[in-house]
């Protein structure tokens, strides 16, 4: 008999005193059961993905809820196994994701104080029609790195200019969304927890009617797929890249070689360089072509 595997994906926002305890804690709990993944704690919570046989999963799960902090940890499962990770890597650091602003962030037992009201998917659909019908817009503000939204975003959605997360800080403090902050702004990522933070940044930066996506577009994908204010696929962090939730998703995606419709992310042809562009099939076997502005003006 085959054994079934799966990945849990999970964070919580939660003071951990003592952050070194809990890696100690959570890497015993995966050698224990022959788990993989990679976990980051801070001392405001645990951001972790973790493979393996479905039973060690299950039961990696359960000691871990044994925490009262993690008591209450919304839990995703996934496809995939142990395999889909190197090692076992369980990290300390400032940050759970990094924004580069430990500082601004504040946690209680209830999560990040101050963010954004959270949102279910049909709660989300509620308020764009509400706001309609007074003659108000729903902006959505994409929480993800810009490159992510070239393949699939929320329709009309404002993509920051952002390579990284770090980018943020910046990028709100620059003015650019200044005419927002008086109007009604959903932020979004992939799986909610870069909004719990990014969502808190805007709203003590005078946002004033700030939501975040629950559970980001991968909960709103199971409810509404591709019939709902969604267009295009999904970036994902792993081998696949990209993730559709039917077979009518949208190509959006634009081939940098001949504009025709993609959503395949391929690296620069230059090895050590981590650019990713968007390739059609074709115009991908074209060494040249795959090498980056950045490469390509190195060569010159
Ligand atoms: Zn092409
Ligand atoms: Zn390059």
């Amino acid at each position: 008999m085959v054994a079934i595997h799966r990945i849990v994906l999970y964070y919580a926002f939660t003071p951990l005193p003592d952050p070194e305890a809990i890696r100690l804690w959570q890497r015993s709990l995966l050698e224990r059961w022959g788990l993989r993944g990679r976990i980051i704690i801070s001392k405001d919570g645990i951001n972790g993905t973790v493979g393996g046989e479905i039973s060690a999963v299950k039961a990696y799960v359960k000691a871990t809820r044994e925490l009262p902090a993690f008591k209450k940890m919304d839990i995703k499962w996934s496809e995939g196994s142990a395999e889909d990770f190197p090692r076992i890597s369980v990290k300390v650091r400032d940050e759970i994701v990094t924004f580069g602003a430990p500082g601004e962030l504040e946690v209680d037992e209830n999560g990040v104080v101050g963010g954004g009201t959270h949102l279910r998917p049909e709660e989300l659909h509620e308020l764009v029609d509400t706001k309609k019908k007074s003659g108000e817009k729903v902006h959505f503000f994409d929480g993800r790195n810009a490159f992510e939204a070239q393949i699939g975003k929320f329709k009309d959605a404002i993509v920051p200019d952002v390579d990284t997360t770090r980018d943020f800080v910046a990028e709100l403090d620059s003015g650019k969304y200044d005419h927002l902050k008086d109007q009604p702004v959903v932020t979004y990522c992939t799986g909610g927890i870069r909004c719990e933070v990014l969502s808190a940044l805007m709203v003590k930066r005078g946002f004033q009617e700030v939501y975040q996506m629950q559970g980001g577009i991968v909960r709103y994908g199971e409810k509404y797929g591709d019939e709902g204010l969604w267009e295009g696929s999904l970036y994902v962090f792993d081998k696949r890249m990209h993730t559709e939730f039917s077979d009518k998703a949208e190509t959006i995606g634009k081939c940098v070689g001949c504009e025709g419709p993609t959503n395949k992310f391929e690296n620069c042809s230059n090895p050590t360089c981590r650019n990713l562009r968007l390739f059609c099939e074709d115009c991908a076997k074209d060494e040249t072509l795959r090498r980056c502005p950045d490469c390509s003006s190195i060569d010159a």
